[in-house]
Formats: C-alpha cells, sequence, structure tokens
C-alpha cells in the first residue's frame, strides 16, 4: 500500500521513544543523553522517552526514576519481574501516547540518530519505518550466524515474513501500536506480527554499533524461545508438513504397486502414510485453534472511498 503525506495544522506530532531496559545501569545515563540529543533536534516533533525497566536486579531503576525526575519528557514503569524484551516493549508501546513510536534498545546498538529519519519517512506516509542492519559490529560469528540463518529460513516458510536485517528498532504508527496494544497473543514476535497488518512498511540502512557497556541480556535460551515464537506464530507449514509427507507416501505406494503390479508396495507405505497424514490433519485444527486464539483482526481497512454530494471524498488511512 502506498503511503500518505501526513499534515497536522493546528498542533506538533508527538513522537514516543520507548526503550526496554534490563539489568542496563551502565549505559542508561549515557543513552538518556545521547537520545534527549536527537529528539531535542526534531523541531517538528513533541517528545517523551518511555523506559520499561523489565525487572532489572541492578540500578536500573533507579537510575530511570533520576532521569525521570530531571526531565518532564521521560516517563517510566517497571515490571514486576523479568518478563522478556518483547514484553517489555508491548508494555512500552501500550504505555505510549505518541502518532508515532519508536521502540530502541538501551544499550546504543541502534544509533538513536537514525530516529531523525524515521520521523521524516512517517511524515511522508509510511506507518512503519524497519532499521534494517547493513553492519553490526561487536557480535558475535555465532549470533550473525545463528540470525542470518534464521531470518532466511523465517522468510521462506512464513506468509508474511518481516523484512531481513530487521530487529525491533523501529518506528511505528499510531493506527498500528493500537491493533498491537490489543494482540491477544501470549508469546508475542512484534517484528513479525508488525508486517502482518500490511501497513505501508519501509526501512532505512543502517550500521549497528558494538554496546555501549556491558553484555547481552539475550541469554541463548532468550534468542531460542524467541525463534520459536518467531516460527510459530509467522509459519503453519511445521503443522501442515505431516499431511504433505504422508500424501507424498500414499501416493508414491499407489504408483510403485501400480507400475510393479504388487500391492504389497502399497502396503509398506500405507500405514506410515495414513498416520503421518492424520497427524496433518490434526495440525490443521490446531493451526485454526492458534489462529482464533491470537485474535489477530480479520482485516486491516486501507482506504474508504465515499460519495458525498456529487463527489468522491477519500477519506484518509491516517487520522490527519
Ligand atoms: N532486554 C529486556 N528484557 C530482557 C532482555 C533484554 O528488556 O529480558 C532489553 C535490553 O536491556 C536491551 C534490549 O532488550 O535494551 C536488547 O537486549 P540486548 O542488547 O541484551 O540483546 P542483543 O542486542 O545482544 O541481541
Ligand atoms: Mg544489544
Amino acid at each position: 500500500m502506498l503511503p500518505k503525506r501526513r499534515v497536522f495544522d493546528s498542533r506538533r506530532p508527538l513522537l514516543s521513544v520507548v526503550v526496554p531496559c534490563y539489568n542496563e545501569a551502565e549505559v542508561l545515563a549515557h543513552t538518556h543523553d545521547r537520545l534527549s540529543r536527537v529528539l531535542d533536534g526534531l523541531p517538528d516533533f513533541d517528545c517523551e522517552q518511555i523506559y520499561v525497566d523489565d525487572g532489572s536486579a541492578d540500578g536500573t531503576w533507579d537510575l530511570i526514576n533520576s532521569l525521570a525526575r530531571s526531565s518532564g519528557s521521560t516517563r517510566a514503569m517497571r515490571l514486576s519481574r523479568n518478563f522478556g524484551h518483547q514484553s517489555a516493549c508491548l508494555a512500552g508501546l501500550r504505555e505510549s501516547r505518541g502518532d508515532a513510536v519508536v521502540v530502541i534498545d538501551a544499550d546504543l546498538q541502534d544509533p538513536p540518530e537514525v530516529i531523525a529519519e524515521m520521523a521524516a519517512l512517517w511524515r511522508d506516509g509510511w506507518s512503519v519505518v524497519s532499521a534494517r542492519r547493513r553492519s553490526r559490529a561487536g557480535e558475535t560469528v555465532f549470533k550473525r550466524a545463528t540470525a542470518a540463518a534464521f531470518y532466511r529460513v523465517l522468510g521462506a516458510i512464513s506468509d508474511r515474513p518481516p523484512e531481513l536485517d530487521t530487529g525491533d528498532f523501529r518506528l511505528m504508527d499510531r493506527e498500528l501500536v493500537e491493533l498491537l496494544s490489543v494482540s491477544l497473543e501470549q508469546d508475542l514476535y512484534l517484528r513479525g506480527a508488525v508486517s502482518w497488518f500490511g501497513l505501508p512498511e519501509t526501512s532505512v540502512p543502517y550500521d549497528r554499533d558494538a554496546r555501549y557497556a556491558g553484555a547481552s541480556k539475550y541469554t541463548l535460551r532468550k534468542m531460542l524461545a524467541l525463534s520459536r515464537n518467531g516460527l510459530l506464530a509467522n509459519s503453519s507449514l511445521p503443522l501442515r508438513l505431516p499431511a504433505y509427507v504422508g500424501a507424498l507416501a500414499l501416493v508414491g505406494g499407489a504408483t510403485a504397486a501400480a507400475v510393479r503390479r504388487d500391492v504389497r508396495l502399497l502396503a509398506a507405505s500405507g500405514a506410515f502414510g495414513v498416520q503421518a497424514l492424520a497427524l496433518g490433519v490434526v495440525g490443521e485444527y490446531l493451526d485454526a485453534v492458534l489462529r482464533q486464539v491470537r485474535g489477530r483482526p480479520h482485516y486491516v481497512v486501507g482506504e474508504r472511498l465515499e460519495a458525498i454530494s456529487g463527489s468522491v471524498h477519500l477519506e484518509e488511512r491516517v487520522a490527519l
């Protein structure tokens, strides 16, 4: 879908920046400083920063408190325990009030300066502006290789894959934030959910820096859980696979039996084929249940045309 330029006549749009934080006391003061400088340099926007403490055990919350007290445009919330990055992002999105909302990591791997470019593209009408990693400094070969492999697999089997080499550093229009906020998905995989809604989407390339300080908070376990959620939420292929294999085994067995005129060849693959097919049928039901439980909207309206006293009035999809 094509974007439409946003025009704000009587007020400046509000830009919210959500920063999920888990044990980031070493970097936060610096992050707040750099982010504030970038946001102060956006003359066309009012801005707010929202820090979400995802159950940190170091001095993160105390630091966030003092940042919020010293800056009128900084708000903060603390989750009751560590719920994980995706939940922290969702909490921040729900807390945000901006016409556009950016999610950015706390560790300055995502340069806040990119936000200016994102905001300009949002004004041009794009609803989703993802930051696309051109390079990744300070990350292990293992992390880079597994990430590259995972996104390619996801891209191949997902109905609406997220753009390659993007993470959660992204600007989202209010409309999308509202859609995500009412999402019922338990194992949220934000970057996959975002693409699903089909709103005008673009990206800006950037060079991912090394962490400013501290170590990654994404343990291998958390990374595996995230990948699992990404696959389960964005592809039903694994559930369907047994049905395809079963059907193939039955057709193969029947063909071999016909060619060789030996019914035992069908019998040999038949039992396996029927079982796999039955598993695939159960998979179809499970897929239907999953879709129901996710509670995503049936559709998102792109544009609407209405006839008003003889002339055709185009209702902008975005609120002006
Ligand atoms: N984070 C979080 N909850 C967690 C793990 C991470 O809120 O359970 C935050 C973390 O503080 C950072 C962002 O998510 O702002 C990305 O985490 P990190 O930089 O450790 O991941 P990496 O960049 O190594 O993948
Ligand atoms: Mg990081």
